[in-house]
């Protein structure tokens, strides 16, 4: 029987069809997205690159699976991700492209949809963090299974005032290596509702920007609190976004209240980047037939009040909302991932931000 080579262009996904044990090898690396829909368009070399791993060891390692039949012992310095050398840290994470997701009211899948902008920018092979700023109703750590709390650092170059090493949070990292910080991951208890007062909320979202030790990134996404509140304010006015993203949903509540959003971005002269319809219909199973649950899209008046093109309308699909309750979103394979990110990349290249990226940390 022919083997399939390992090498380091070998696709993730089709080596594990072929060699389960290579997902329990990629698992032991805390390269956990073997099984997630990114691995389908990712090779070894891709996936260490992604996690920070050398490829060495991981290829070793799955030879000798291959070989035994088992997972060999693997090294702790071959599975702990080479953030930044500290020889080489330079004191500053460079994100080229930040872009707030925004809906008027909440329930509308904001923070599924900031999922899925992810997801599909990863299956890109982009560098892509999320900043979960919706702090009072936390949820991007839940659809991605992170449940640690976040790990906390000296930051290598800056002190305090008082002479100290600065503390600096370390983001978690999901399967397919998105990088997540959220109020959610600050304590081991999840169901502890977090109690802040605006201001304060509006402080915690520039910590989550300055205080963690970001890799350089090419996305940021800010999972923005539903409304027009302070806190996307200050994200607004404060952070060196590319565009906001708004998401919407068919009613005309919500077609009302993403108008206000509209318009907040509008005075503060930020670009509106494009306008996700969610649960836009729902193609029954049986008959295949489309039907509108919530009413008529109402996609087009949006984007024509936000002057912004529609980038995608997402159907209500019961799989996904299991998969997010799972917190096995990245399992999610579906082409409405690939078309946002498309339709994405095409508004942030028509909107081109002041050349210079912005230096944080
Ligand atoms: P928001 O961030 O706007 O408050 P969420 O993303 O938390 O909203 O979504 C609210 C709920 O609706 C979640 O349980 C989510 O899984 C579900 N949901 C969102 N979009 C869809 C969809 N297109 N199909 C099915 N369920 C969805």
């Amino acid at each position: 029987m022919l083997q399939i080579e390992i090498g380091p262009q070998t696709n993730i996904k089709a080596l594990v069809a072929e060699l389960p044990v290579a997902a329990q090898v990629m698992t032991a690396f805390g390269l956990g997205c073997s099984g997630c829909s990114v691995s389908t368009y990712e090779t070894i070399e891709q996936g260490a690159a992604a996690h920070g791993l050398r490829i060495e060891p991981i290829l070793a390692a799955l030879k000798e699976a291959r070989r035994s039949g088992s997972v060999p012992p693997i090294a702790d310095e071959d599975r702990r991700p080479a953030r930044r050398a500290p020889g080489a840290f330079s004191g500053r994470a460079k994100i080229a492209h930040v872009i707030p997701i925004m809906s008027g009211k909440g329930g509308v899948g904001k923070s599924l949809v900031t999922a899925l902008v992810a997801i599909g920018l990863r299956r890109k092979h982009y560098r892509v963090g999320i900043l979960d700023a919706d702090i009072t109703g936390p949820s991007i750590p839940k659809l991605f299974g992170l449940h640690e709390p976040l790990l906390i650092e000296a930051d290598p170059v800056n002190k305090t005032a008082q002479g100290q090493p600065q503390p600096l949070m370390l983001p978690a990292v999901s399967r397919s290596a998105i990088e997540i910080v959220s109020s959610n991951l600050l304590t081991d208890q999840e169901d502890i509702a977090m109690i802040w007062r605006g201001p304060i909320v509006a402080g915690v979202i520039r910590q989550f920007y300055e205080q963690v030790l970001w890799s350089d990134l090419d996305f940021l996404l800010v999972d923005l609190p539903p409304g027009t509140s302070d806190a996307p304010l200050t994200v607004l006015q404060s952070l060196s976004i590319d565009g906001v993203v708004l998401v919407t949903m068919p009613q005309a509540l919500a077609t009302m209240i993403v108008r206000k959003a509209a318009n907040l971005v509008h005075q503060l002269k930020r670009p509106i980047l494009g306008v996700v319809e969610n649960m836009s219909y729902f193609v029954a199973p049986d008959t295949g037939a489309r039907h509108q649950i919530f009413g008529p899209s109402y996609a087009d008046r949006v984007a024509e009040l936000a002057r912004a093109p529609v980038l995608a309308r997402i159907p209500i699909d019961p799989s996904k909302a299991a998969l997010a309750d799972e917190g096995r979103i990245e399992e999610v394979d579906d082409p409405v991932c690939d078309e946002l990110a498309e339709h994405l990349l095409s508004a942030v290249e028509a909107h081109p931000k002041a050349k210079e990226t912005i230096s944080l940390v």
